[in-house]
């Protein structure tokens, strides 16, 4: 019977799953550890390091009773008997693979540290995504560094989405569990069966072999973000025709074969996972031979710099050419709503492409601060093909840029608005007196087709939305 997890990273993945198996399996003592004593502070404050919709009540139900949040990893490492492994693996930045394979550095130091203080056996779950065979990676890390100890790895990747990981892990669409198809795995998958077999209906629980786990969530995440590119890739094609993507996608998605979910034209998607996901599915097929797969899934991604190209262009050929010394307001700054992750986000592409042509930018978004939007713009960006030579931004973008806590606020003054987040609250705003307080004509872009242009455009706004005429 399983007493104790541990789970190594207190992040966007680590901290909502293991509050909700905290919640869901009360005789389980769970707690989370992670390097940053930042991180590990906010999650035993009231101010979560994290904005996500429902978690509060859910750490703040069990963390002290069987939910912990420490810094002391070898502590909890050796006495759990399953340990999850949450770490961030990003994009590799140099070498061999930078700009396209994962890099697991914290992976690996992670698993180095499991092998030093681990006293008994262990089943050690991947939670992270990874590429497919880092399975058998962690393994020789964990069998060359310890003796005598038994380790079984787990592949259990996370499907949640940010904006709705709770209900994502309340009532998950499937629970993915892969082993060693040798005695040993199957036992292992078994137990961290009967953990989720707490509220996870059976028939949602699948089990695999390792590797087959470990490309699904690649693969997943890559259907997705295909998803997202071919309607975006139709958006461009409805302006050049006067076809209208609301119409076209609701038709398209009315074949229940392909559904409606993940039909959105919108400026791009964003997030710590599409774009390194796939890159890192392209590496794959690049790493054995399959350079044709590798074009198809890479252009997802080249689609998606495209949306953002053209939607940066759109707005500076609108406003006459000339954005110079224009203030434009930039509505949302996360990657989706109900999240206050930047990681990514679209907006980050598009401030820059405006800042390129010498705009002023005012940015309002209701849970991103100040500090993650001036970090955000300073980074460099990979350029596909010279992945180390980074892009150099000049001149510095921060001057340009003013970040406030409200949409009137940011809207007083300027030339054009930029929707570029769906936040709920940019539907209900006063957008007459926001016309009343810009300069005109006023340009609003709607990036993620949140507002009624038609309504916008009887105040007297003149409003370009993705992929629908200019006269809808
Ligand atoms: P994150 O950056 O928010 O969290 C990772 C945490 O791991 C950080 O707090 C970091 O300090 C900690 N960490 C790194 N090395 C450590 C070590 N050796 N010991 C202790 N702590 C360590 O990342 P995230 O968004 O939670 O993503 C984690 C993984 O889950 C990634 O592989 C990601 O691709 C995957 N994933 C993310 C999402 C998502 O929506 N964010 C969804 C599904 C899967």
């Amino acid at each position: 019977m399983v007493k104790k997890i541990c789970c190594i990273g207190a992040g966007y993945v680590g901290g909502p799953t293991m509050a909700v198996i905290a919640l869901k399996c009360p005789s389980i003592e769970v707690v989370v550890v992670d390097i940053s004593v930042d991180r590990i502070t906010a999650w035993n404050s009231d101010l979560l390091p994290i904005y996500e919709p429902g978690l509060e009540d859910v750490v703040k139900k069990c963390r002290g009773v069987n939910l912990f949040f420490s810094t002391d990893t070898e502590k909890h490492i050796s006495e759990a008997d399953i340990i999850f492994v949450s770490v961030n693996t990003p994009t590799k930045t140099c070498g061999i693979g930078a700009g396209k394979a994962a890099d697991l550095t914290y992976w690996e130091s992670a698993a180095r540290m499991i092998a030093d203080v681990a006293k008994s056996d262990k089943i050690v779950v991947e939670k992270s995504t990874v590429p497919v065979k880092t399975a058998e990676a962690i393994e020789q890390i964990l069998t060359h560094n310890s003796k005598g100890i038994n380790f079984q790895v787990l592949s259990n990747p996370e499907f949640l989405a940010e904006g709705t990981a709770i209900q994502d892990l309340f009532y998950p669409d499937r629970v993915l569990i892969g082993g060693r198809e040798t005695p040993g795995g199957q036992k292992a998958i078994e137990t961290l069966k009967e953990v989720y077999s707490n509220w996870v209906p059976e028939d949602r629980i699948i089990t695999a072999n390792l590797w087959s786990a470990e490309l699904s969530k690649l693969a997943a995440n890559a259907f997705l973000a295909q998803r997202i590119s071919s309607v975006n890739a139709i958006s461009a094609l409805c302006e050049a025709t006067g076809a209208d993507i609301t119409v076209v996608a609701d038709a398209v998605g009315k074949n229940t074969s392909i559904g409606p979910e993940f039909l959105s034209a919108s400026v791009g998607f964003g997030g710590s996972c599409f774009q390194k996901d796939i890159l890192n599915l392209v590496y794959l097929c690049e790493c054995h031979g399959l350079s044709e797969v590798a074009l198809y899934w890479k252009h997802v991604v080249q689609i998606n710099d495209y949306q953002k190209t053209r939607f940066v262009d759109m707005v500076v050929a609108s406003m006459f050419n000339a954005v110079s010394d224009k203030k434009i307001a930039i509505l949302g700054f996360a990657f989706k709503k109900d999240t206050g992750d930047t990681r990514e986000t679209a907006a980050i592409d598009v401030c820059k492409g405006l800042l390129r042509e010498k705009a002023e930018i005012s940015i309002y978004d209701p849970h991103v601060t100040e500090d993650q939007i001036q970090r955000d713009l300073t980074m460099n960006k990979f350029d596909w093909d010279h992945p180390i030579h980074l892009q150099q931004m000049s001149p510095s973008p921060v001057k340009q840029v003013t970040v406030t806590w409200d949409a009137y606020e940011a809207t007083k003054g300027a030339h054009g608005i930029c929707i570029l987040t769906e936040w709920d609250e940019f539907k209900q705003l006063d957008y007459k007196k926001i016309y009343d307080n810009m300069k005109k004509p006023a340009f609003l872009f709607d990036g993620r087709n949140v507002v009624d242009p038609e309504k916008l455009r009887e105040i007297g706004f003149i409003v370009y939305s993705i992929g629908r005429p200019l006269d809808a």
